[in-house]
């Protein structure tokens, strides 16, 4: 069984190496602890390389990560760094497109304690999964829109061949989900095919796929009938698919569910390739300043961890996943992990030590 795993690793810009840094840590700890090796190789991307370079994604970084058995990535882009065309400089969207990571799988769930804006009630509880399909859709059209002095032009792509891949990893999470007992077999497309004839194709092929699913259940809900189901029935979802730029809306509100940005984690997830970033960006207002969350990353490190084991069938890699997904709750619950963004004092490396006492706690 394969024990040693090369992880290409991207600490990108603003907050990103300083979530970085405790998230290595942990996964060092949580490797150790379970018996099997993480080779990191870290690699220079974004826009602070841009600035100094010229260069967003060097071809090098490009090759590591092709090579890796997994992608970590902290988060990349300035808003004061720009192309000429005014577009930011965004290496994450590009290694979406360059290895074909059509899945961009963004958990929604609230462990106990965990704070949320909502009035949930008492018997209720949200975990949920927000697909967002990561290489098409109107993100098809970076860098290709057309701008004239009176007018401005973005094209939405939908093929079939991406969504037909991107159904059957929805409906096999599903599968999935409800075989670890976590969610009751349902998948949602959400879509606007009440206007758009794209959307009206992403439905049909959506509803082929469910055809071959008679033990999961399927429906459709309209975009924006989909942001007033989140905010007041969250506990009804499981599996959620959909567009692009759709996905990357959604995903925030998602994230507000859970109690903010700092702990949303995340994967993009092709045929071949994964990459696992926190949902956020790099967070310059407060870059530097050693106040950053880290619970997105270390999260989705143990995402990384989890999907690992999965696709290797080395289940104790999957079980570290699931000791470091535990031990943040568990800082989180304890309220020794909460950063400055979720009311709390907690340092950066304040909460990294904390999910490291519990990680210790967990295996011992
Ligand atoms: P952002 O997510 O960086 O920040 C939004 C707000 O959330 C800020 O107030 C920030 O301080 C806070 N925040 C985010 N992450 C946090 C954390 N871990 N701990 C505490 N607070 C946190 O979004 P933005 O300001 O719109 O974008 C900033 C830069 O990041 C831009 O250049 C943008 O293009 C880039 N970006 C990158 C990614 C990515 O790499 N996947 C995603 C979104 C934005």
């Amino acid at each position: 069984m394969k024990s040693t795993f090369d992880i290409a690793v991207f600490d990108g810009d603003g907050i990103g190496p300083e979530i970085m840094k405790p998230t290595i840590d942990l996964l060092e700890r949580v490797a150790q602890q379970n018996q099997f090796q993480l080779r990191f190789d870290v690699v220079p991307a974004g826009a602070g390389h841009f600035s100094r370079t010229g260069e967003s994604l060097p071809s090098r970084s490009l090759d590591v990560a092709r090579d890796a058995d997994a992608i970590l990535l902290s988060a990349m882009g300035l808003p004061a760094v720009r192309y000429p065309d005014g577009t930011e400089i965004s290496p994450q969207i590009e290694l979406r497109k360059e290895l074909d990571l059509f899945a961009g799988v963004r958990p929604v769930t609230l462990a106990p304690g965990q704070a949320t804006p909502l009035k949930l009630p008492p018997d209720r509880r949200i975990d949920f999964v927000l697909v967002r399909e990561s290489t098409e859709g109107l993100f098809w059209s970076q860098g290709k829109g057309e701008v004239t002095q009176d007018e401005a032009r973005e094209t939405l792509v939908i093929t079939r061949e991406t969504s037909e891949k991107l159904f059957r990893f929805a409906f096999n999470l599903a599968q999935r989900r409800r075989q670890s007992g976590r969610g009751r077999g349902h998948v949602t497309c959400v879509d606007k095919a009440n206007v758009f004839r794209a959307f009206a194709f992403f439905r049909g092929l959506f509803d082929a796929e469910a055809d071959r699913h008679s033990e999961l259940t399927a429906d459709h809900v309209y975009v924006d009938a989909m942001t007033l189901w989140m905010v007041q029935k969250p506990w009804l979802l499981d599996v959620l698919v959909t567009e692009n730029m759709f996905g990357d809306i959604l995903s925030d509100l998602g994230a507000a569910l859970m109690g903010g940005l700092g702990i949303a984690p995340s994967a993009d997830i092709g045929e071949n390739h994964a990459v696992f970033q926190p949902c956020h960006g790099s967070a310059p207002d407060i870059a530097g300043q050693g106040t950053a969350n880290p619970i997105a990353m270390i999260l989705s490190a143990a995402m990384m961890l989890e999907w690992l084991g999965q696709t290797h069938d080395a289940p104790k890699v999957e079980q570290a996943g699931e000791s470091l997904r535990q031990a943040v709750e568990s800082a989180m619950a304890s309220g020794q992990a909460l950063t400055r963004d979720l009311g709390g004092e907690a340092t950066t490396e304040q909460a990294g030590a904390a999910v490291a006492k519990l990680l210790d706690g967990v295996a011992a």
